[in-house]
Parts: C-alpha cells; structure tokens; sequence
C-alpha cells in the first residue's frame, strides 16, 4: 500500500500540470506557479514547451521526457527528484499521461515513495465528453485506436457490446476510415465529433455516424470522437415489426420513403443501406 499525505509528508514532489490544449489562457494559475516554483520542467517536446513557458516568463530548466527516451529520462528524472528537488512534467497539450508519457514515470516515482501530484487543467477527452450531448457517465475513454485496419476492427468488435459512452482520440487522415468501421460493426449510432476545441475554429458536430460520414471530409485539425454505448440492439431485439413494416408505417404517417428509411435505420442502430435494400426486396 502507498499513503501519499501531498502536502504533509515533506518528500520530493513530482507534478503532473496540465497545460492548454489550444487556448493558452487555460493555463491556470496554479500551474504557472508550480511551473516557476519547481527546480526542473521534464516536457515532452521541449521545443513546443518553452513556447508556454516564455509566454508566461518562466525560466525553468527543461529537460527531455518523450516516448523514445523513456530509459534514460526515467532514472534521470528520479534522481533530480531524489537530489536537487521537486519536478514538473508536462505534456504537448493537456494531462501528461493521458494518451501521452508520463504513465511510466509515475509508476516509478510511486515505487520510489515520491509525492505525484496533480495540477488540474485542460483536457481534450473531457471538454468533447461534456459538450457532446452524449450520456457523459459511465464512459470509457479509449484514447488512440490501432492504425492498422485489422486491428482496428478487432478492437471495435470488442467494444461492440459496452453499454458506456466512449471517447476516442483521432487523427483527420483516419476518422473517415474509422467512421466507416464503426458503422459497419456499431451500427448507426448517435455519435459527437469535436475539433480544435478550444481554439478559433472549434467545431462540434452532433449526429449519427452516417450524417457525419457526410461532412466528414471537410473537417481538419485535432479531434475527438465520443460514441454513445450500445442501446440500439436492446431496442432492435424488441422491435416486433420488420423492417418493411416499420418504414410503411413511417410512410403512412406522411413521411417520404427517403425519410421513413433514415428514421428506421436511425431508430434501429443499423445503416440506411440495409433498410433500404431490406425495404426494396418487397
Ligand atoms: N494529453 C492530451 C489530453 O489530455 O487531452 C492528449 C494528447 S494526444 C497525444 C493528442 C490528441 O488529443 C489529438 O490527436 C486529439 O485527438 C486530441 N486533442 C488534443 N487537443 C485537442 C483539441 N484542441 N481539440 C480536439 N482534440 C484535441
């Protein structure tokens, strides 16, 4: 077991600051201040990061902690730990450790009985969840999926059948292809694309996965995708029509066939190609 009292205990401090994921405003001023305070800054590009600090004048020495050094930053940054006083890790945007490094280093620091404490601020997974629209608890985040297809789709199979919402992070070179796999094995869902959030030309697009596919080629910049859970099988297993009737049933309330088809397939989870070619085999 390990008891950490942060601020009673008298050990050496790792912290964890959350820094701006767009707006540079979001840094609060508790992490400007623990960012001055600290004898070193570990960041994961340090190049990008002194950027943040010379905004807000401070002049700590950077050292480097990014995945590819991760062996030799570890000990190091235990020993200035151990030895010279507190450290700071930040990350290029958001919580260090959240689909970022950082994860290792607190481990270690957590073996070697040293304070890991947090500084509260902007993350991308939580501003998309909260604006999406989309139930915010219980949820997943799932961070990056595999950008091999295969495994991809392997990994979406498995979430197929979870009841939370769920946040992914995306790249814009994928979230087509991504978009195209989770209709085919999620079915139609109600799902939240956020971009550049926080920034000039933030964007939050609300919708099924098909009316997203839509747009989709217009959209750049940083991204989130939160995916509402599966509900849509419970309700297609109660479903006692077939699907033909429940679009003539659409039909016969005024709606055009085109409509009736996006409304059943919205209804059902399933995409409006399979009800439309169910729809027209009558
Ligand atoms: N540590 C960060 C956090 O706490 O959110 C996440 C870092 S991860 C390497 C970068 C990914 O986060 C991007 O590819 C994107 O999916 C998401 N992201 C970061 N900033 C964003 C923003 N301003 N708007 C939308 N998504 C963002």
């Amino acid at each position: 077991m390990n008891r950490q009292k942060s601020f009673e205990n008298g050990k050496p401090t790792l912290y964890l600051v959350a820094t701006p994921i767009g707006n540079l405003n979001e840094l609060t001023y508790r992490a400007i201040e623990i960012l001055k305070e600290v004898r070193y800054i570990a960041a994961e590009d340090t190049r990008n990061t002194i950027k943040l600090l010379n905004k807000f004048e401070i002049s700590n020495k950077l050292i480097s902690h990014h995945e590819h050094n991760l062996t030799s930053s570890i000990p190091k940054i235990i020993d200035l730990l151990k030895n010279e006083g507190n450290v700071a890790l930040v990350s290029d945007a958001g919580y260090p450790a959240i689909s970022d490094p950082g994860y290792e280093l607190v481990k270690v620091a957590i073996e070697n009985d040293i304070n890991v404490v947090p500084i509260s601020g902007a993350n991308a997974c939580l501003n998309a969840l909260v604006v999406s629209g989309i139930a915010p608890q219980p949820f997943l985040f799932y961070g990056f999926l595999d950008h091999q297809d295969k495994k991809k789709k392997k990994e979406l199979e498995e979430l197929k059948k979870y009841k939370e919402t769920i946040v992914f992070y995306e790249s814009p070179h994928r979230i087509k292809r991504t978009l195209q796999l989770m209709l085919d094995i999620f079915g139609n869902r109600n799902i939240a694309l956020a971009r550049e959030l926080t920034k000039l030309h933030e964007e939050i697009n609300r919708g099924t996965i098909e009316e997203i596919l839509e747009v989709v080629d217009t959209m750049k910049g940083e991204m989130v995708l939160v995916v509402e859970g599966e509900k849509f099988i419970k309700e297609e297993i109660v479903f006692e029509q077939s699907i033909q009737e429940h679009v003539d049933e659409y039909i016969e309330k005024g709606m055009s066939t085109k409509d009736a088809i996006k409304e059943v397939a919205k209804l059902r989870g399933i995409s409006k190609n399979v009800v439309y070619q169910d729809y027209h085999k009558k």
